[in-house]
């Protein structure tokens, strides 16, 4: 592992770039007597040269710089470490502003670069198979923090130049941080910065409800990948308790009506647990609740951990699965479990104490 000094904390007074959209940017700008367009400027250097420091974007006059860099700074997280694993995979722990961490991940070769991001420091859901759930929620991600991950890792891993991949499958809920995703969704999708597509970034829920038929309204709209992990009611409520909330066929409604023309095939991510949803009856039962929905499903053996009462299914019970649902028509991946050496794989995501935070009080709230 390497570990890097922390710089100097930002001044608090300035109002941080990072957190603005374009259209937001070139307000702030108009506000300030100075052309809106130095925004299309501003993005280009820090989203596409990575140069967040002011007096150094040089397409801006001096007198503009000065003036700019008394009253806007744009932060960045920072690295506090860089785990490498032995299959390629990178964990990158990142700090942010008020000291709190997210873990941030690079997967090299599936078969695209991907990065895979968090949208939460910590999460509410608290699915019974998932680390980052036995942190509880800290707090929200700010849009800013969460464009500033992919912004870090492309500066670090030097792909500012390259196509990638986003998933939305760090830690956290996306759709329990809704507008704050979705904005940092619109600052990657701005064509004078990265300019991601919307169709190479992938948001993994647990099935929010409300906020998933929101988000079938989003002009920029991910692929969407819904945790679906059982095939009754009980199960699910057992394994992920906002089940209780919003349930299994709720969610399948939900996924149903999700509009067809704009989206590629729902996945649903169905984690595999030895002896507790992982039975012929299962996939049997799974194969008749996504019937005649147009998706994938993505099997996920469990990645095993301390403190997580679960075991993986063995390779001969996963791969029956998996022909159960093929020879039913579905079209099924298995995910290679990425990192496990480093914690970086799904669900092992996990940076902090257990303190109760304002967040996890509202958490308990849900
Ligand atoms: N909150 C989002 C993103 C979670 S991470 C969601 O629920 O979809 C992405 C996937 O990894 C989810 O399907 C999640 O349920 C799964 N996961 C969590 N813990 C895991 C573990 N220990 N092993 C395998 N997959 C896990």
């Amino acid at each position: 592992m390497i570990s890097r000094a922390s710089e100097a904390p930002q001044s608090k007074s300035r109002i941080d770039l990072a957190e603005l959209d374009l259209r937001e940017m070139e307000a702030a700008l108009a506000a300030r007597g100075e052309q809106p367009f130095h925004a299309r400027q501003i993005y280009r250097w820090v989203y596409r040269r990575g140069v967040t420091d002011i007096s150094q974007m040089t397409d801006l006059s001096r007198a503009t710089r000065g003036k700019l860099e008394g009253e806007f700074e744009v932060s960045t997280p920072r690295v506090r470490s860089e785990q490498l694993s032995a299959d390629g995979t990178r964990k990158f722990v990142l700090e942010l502003a008020d000291g709190r961490q997210v873990e941030s991940v690079f997967i090299p070769d599936t078969p695209a670069m991907t990065f895979c991001i968090s949208t939460q420091v910590g999460c509410a859901m608290k699915c019974g198979f998932c680390l980052t759930g036995k942190m509880g929620l800290v707090r929200n991600l700010t849009a800013g923090e969460i464009a500033g991950q992919v912004r870090v890792l492309a500066g670090e891993l030097g792909l500012r130049d390259s196509k990638f991949n986003i998933v939305l499958m760090g830690m956290g809920e996306p759709l329990h941080n809704y507008d704050n995703t979705m904005k940092a969704l619109r600052i990657l999708n701005d064509e004078h910065g990265f300019a991601m597509s919307p169709k190479r970034i992938t948001l993994s829920t647990v099935g929010v409800l409300p906020a998933l038929d929101r988000l079938a309204t989003e002009p920029v709209m991910p692929n969407l990948a819904i945790s679906l992990h059982a095939t009754t009611e009980d199960q699910r409520d057992a394994l992920v308790p906002v089940n209780r909330k919003y349930g299994l066929e709720d969610i399948i409604a939900a996924a149903r009506r999700f509009p067809a023309r704009r989206r590629n095939r729902i996945t649903f991510e169905y984690v595999l647990l030895r002896g507790v949803n992982d039975t012929t009856e299962d996939a049997r039962r799974l194969v008749r609740l996504l019937g005649n929905i147009r998706c994938k499903v993505n099997l996920i053996p469990l990645n095993e951990a301390a403190g997580i009462n679960y075991e993986r299914p063995s390779e001969d019970r996963i791969n029956t699965f998996a022909r159960i649902l093929s020879d039913a028509g579905l079209t099924v991946s298995v995910r290679k479990s990425r990192g496990r050496d480093i914690r970086a794989a799904c669900g092992q995501l996990i940076v902090e104490g257990t303190t109760k935070s304002t967040g996890q009080k509202a958490a308990a709230l849900l």
